[in-house]
């Protein structure tokens, strides 16, 4: 049975990343990650300019003429302004272009008028309230390094430095199957010994939010020839993705059916919930994952494996937040797993909180209503007080 660590790392030896790659505009690139390395194509401040509404100036004209200057032509955005003349000052506004010949700005609450002309004050400072070209980012510096996920402000970091079309890995195909022949879909009425199915939509649903093309195996009778007919003839997907079935029960069969089609990389990790997972790959392409049915656990072992899994085929890394928190409430339990508590976090007189829920059954769905985060209990624990600091790791 492999550690947390152990298992991340037997998964990432043996993901096969992305090799195509999708050209897209930038409004379609969220959430997308970079194929390549992404440079800036300007500077940024493209030109010197004003990061105040006010007049520009020639700093050391200041003193030469006792802090008085008359006012000049202007230069607004999107122009470009006529050279400064000696001795004078010029209106400008924020963003508008330096004219040749000014160093300085001075925002217009500062400024009296006195005589026909302009009072500034004296001790301005040279290049006060200018933004200098290319003091952003400059063309050529690297922005994003391959494998990086664009959100909406990368997306704008990359309008504002000229890229109008984006290289990003091709969306992984993923398929998602459950299996128990005690699953049914909501709509229909239970009968005796049925539940209703909850995994697959979760799965999906996270899944299509990291980006990934899925594709709904529906739900699989616990019937090895079936679920063997239908994972061998998946191979063309990069990952296929089960529920249940992966444990050691009689009817536990999902685990059986990789071993034969495919190659296991592990199918135990020393975790609570989620200890019965089996990740491996079956035929050229595609990746495995058995995720446990509990529900709970199925949840926890998205998150641990398949989410970084997913980063990693991508050419990236999974961001990783971990933080410190009060324990609100205590909780004992015999040492053993590493363990996810599903947990309410929230942030009291600069300190996060941290209130271990009530119902921690891998099965008990209810909890998930107030659930932000997970704490994370260490495999040699016994638990934590009331006033304790734990381990957290938020959820978005
Ligand atoms: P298994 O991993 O197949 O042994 O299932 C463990 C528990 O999770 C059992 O109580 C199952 O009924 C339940 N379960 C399995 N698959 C699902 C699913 N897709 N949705 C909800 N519960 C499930
Ligand atoms: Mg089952």
């Amino acid at each position: 049975m492999l550690t947390l660590p152990e298992a991340c790392a037997a998964i990432l030896a043996r993901i096969r990343p992305a090799v195509a790659i999708d050209t897209v505009p930038l409004a379609q690139a969220r959430g997308r990650f970079a194929a390549r390395l992404l440079a800036a194509q300007v500077d940024n401040p493209a030109f010197d300019n004003s990061a105040m509404d006010g007049y520009a100036f020639a700093q050391r004209d200041l003193a030469a003429h006792d802090g008085l200057l008359p006012r000049v032509g202007e230069s607004s955005c999107g122009s470009r302004p006529q050279t400064l003349q000696a001795g004078t000052a010029m209106r400008i506004f924020t963003g508008a272009p330096l004219p040749a010949g000014a160093d300085t700005v001075v925002m217009q609450e500062d400024v009296e008028a006195e005589d026909g002309r302009l009072r500034f004050p004296r001790d301005v400072r040279l290049g006060n309230q200018v933004r200098r070209r290319g003091e952003d980012f400059r063309a050529g510096d690297t922005l994003y390094p391959p494998g990086r996920r664009l959100g909406a402000y990368d997306l704008a970091l990359l309008s504002a430095a000229g890229i109008a079309q984006v290289p990003v890995w091709a969306r992984p195909r993923v398929l998602v199957v459950a299996t128990g022949n005690e699953l049914v879909a909501p709509g229909t009425a239970l009968e005796p010994g049925q539940i209703y199915e909850s995994n697959r939509l979760a799965t999906l649903l996270q899944l299509e939010a990291l980006g990934a093309e899925t594709v709904d195996g529906g739900t699989v009778r616990d019937d090895p020839g079936q679920l063997r007919a239908l994972l061998a003839a998946s191979t063309d997907f990069d990952f296929i993705i089960t529920s249940g079935g992966a444990s050691v029960g009689d009817h536990d069969l999902v685990k059986q059916v990789f071993a034969e089609i495919g190659e296991i990389g592990f199918w135990k990790a020393k975790i609570k919930p989620g200890k019965p997972v089996a990740f491996g790959r079956v035929g050229e392409r595609a990746h495995f994952f058995a995720l446990p049915g509990n529900p709970v656990s199925s949840l926890v072992t998205f998150k641990l494996f398949v989410e970084p899994a997913l980063y990693a085929w991508h050419h990236g890394q999974a961001p990783v937040l971990e933080l410190s928190a009060t324990a609100v409430n205590s909780f004992r339990r015999t040492p053993g797993r590493m363990e996810f508590l599903r947990a309410r976090l929230w942030s009291e007189n600069g300190d996060m909180r941290a209130e271990a829920l009530r119902g921690q059954g891998s099965h008990m769905l209810g909890p998930i209503r107030d659930t932000n985060g997970f704490i994370r209990v260490a495999a040699e624990s016994a638990g934590f007080n009331a006033g304790e600091r734990v381990t957290v790791l938020p959820l978005a």
